[in-house]
């Protein structure tokens, strides 16, 4: 399982969905924590994040590389 994001980068939503049960945490990653983040998967593998309160969706890869920081003029109206 690829690393989810904790947090939206759009709204600062938390996305902490809790602990990763023991007995699951083998197919996850440190620290095991669940995310409420919304999986978009393509070809097999998770390539983009939708956050579940605003709608927002970010590539996976810039999760990986750092949340940037989101300028006003990228917000959705
Ligand atoms: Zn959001």
């Amino acid at each position: 399982m690829s690393p989810a994001p904790g947090r939206c980068p759009a709204c600062r939503a938390d996305l902490d969905g809790g602990p990763v049960p023991a007995d699951l945490r083998h197919l996850f990653e440190p620290p095991w924590r669940w995310s409420r983040a919304l999986g978009i998967a393509e070809g097999g593998s998770t390539v983009a994040w939708e956050c579940p309160d605003c709608g927002h969706r970010w590539d996976r890869r810039a999760t990986l590389r750092g949340i940037r920081r989101v300028r006003r003029d990228e917000t959705t109206h």
